[in-house]
């Protein structure tokens, strides 16, 4: 049995497996996908304290070593349930075993949000992505759109304009929601054509995969047609936390409900990082989190479970 299980090797999964381990607990950290998480993914992070700048996939890396070096285990399952073993501890199933805990910490964080137009699901792989970092490489010296108008959207678009022939920035509303600076830079590449104020009618489809995009201009009332082999989707980020509604409380939108204290409606499962009610969801706000869900964790186990085992 495991100290503490923690759902999701992101930011916050990783700190708090840091935090856990340097109070000297027994550590699981089970990853559905890829070890890292959003950072992983991300081109360069320029507003991690200490970094100044550094890529998301060398901070990932820092964050394993850190945490593997201390003692953490790591099994790549994903989660698929909590249910309570008596009082006091959990048995936590994935797709393929069950692990038994005292504390459980939920840091599932968050996904790409789907645009929900018809063709979506079956284009992906074949047109249709959600990560310029991931797939960018497919489309060296092709047309590409990029929908989107907040901070992920411009740091893709930057991205793709250094390898793609043209970039079609099509934006839902009539401005950009994200930083000016990156804005500026965006607005500075040559091979970056931006359009406002568009919503997505229709995949264009040859054979099984993507050939363009129809989009209503909101304005102007006229359909627009862009002739693209690739589509990015960089509209938001959702939850994902149907596997923990039946143990702990979420609100309306699927995030798991807490507060800065970081502890669900059940005690002994926390919760840490973009998968909780928060308003500002940042990688120092997933590794805050982390730390304070893993200090959490660690005094309910020697408050309330070690007496009675
Ligand atoms: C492109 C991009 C650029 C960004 N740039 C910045 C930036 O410059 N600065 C900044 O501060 N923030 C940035 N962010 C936001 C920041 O990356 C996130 O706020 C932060 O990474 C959230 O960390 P997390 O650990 O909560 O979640 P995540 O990083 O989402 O990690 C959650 C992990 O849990 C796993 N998981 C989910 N469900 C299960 C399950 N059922 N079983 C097992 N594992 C599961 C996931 O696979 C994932 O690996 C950026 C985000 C993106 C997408």
């Amino acid at each position: 049995m495991y100290d503490i299980i923690i759902i999701g090797c992101g930011t916050a999964g990783m700190t708090a497996a840091i935090y856990a381990r340097r109070s000297g607990k027994s550590v699981l950290l089970l990853e559905a996908e890829s070890i890292g998480g959003q950072v992983a993914v991300t081109p360069k992070v320029e507003n991690f304290p200490g970094f100044g700048e550094i890529s998301g996939s060398e901070l990932a890396d820092k964050l394993l070593d850190h945490a593997t070096s201390l003692g953490a285990d790591i099994e790549l399952e994903k989660v698929t349930s909590i249910k309570k073993l008596g009082d006091r501890h959990f048995s936590v199933t994935g797709e393929y075993n069950s692990y038994e805990c005292k504390a459980v910490i939920i840091a599932s964080g968050a996904k790409p949000r789907h645009i929900n137009v018809e063709g979506e699901d079956e284009l992906v792989g074949n047109g249709v992505s959600y990560c310029a970092v991931c797939d960018g490489a497919f489309f060296k010296n092709e047309d590409v759109a990029l929908i989107g108008d907040a901070n992920t959207a411009l740091i893709y678009t930057l991205q793709l304009s250094s390898l793609c022939r043209k970039v079609y920035l099509l934006t839902l509303f009539d401005r950009f929601f994200g930083e000016q600076e990156l804005v500026d830079a965006v607005k500075q590449k040559s091979n970056v054509e931006i359009h406002h104020n568009l919503a997505l009618t229709k995949f264009i489809k040859d054979g099984d995969s993507l050939a363009g995009l129809e989009m209503l201009n909101k304005e102007s009332g006229d359909i627009e047609t862009y002739a693209v082999k690739g589509c990015f989707i960089s509209i938001g980020q959702v939850p994902d936390n149907k596997a923990f509604a039946d143990i702990v409380n979420l609100d309306e939108k699927g995030y798991i409900i807490a507060d800065e204290s970081c502890c669900t409606s059940t005690e002994g499962i926390f919760v840490a990082g973009d998968c909780r009610t928060k308003k500002i969801r940042q990688l120092t706000t997933a590794a805050s989190d982390g730390a304070i869900a893993a200090l959490a964790a660690n005094s309910y186990i020697d408050r309330v479970v070690r007496p009675v085992v």
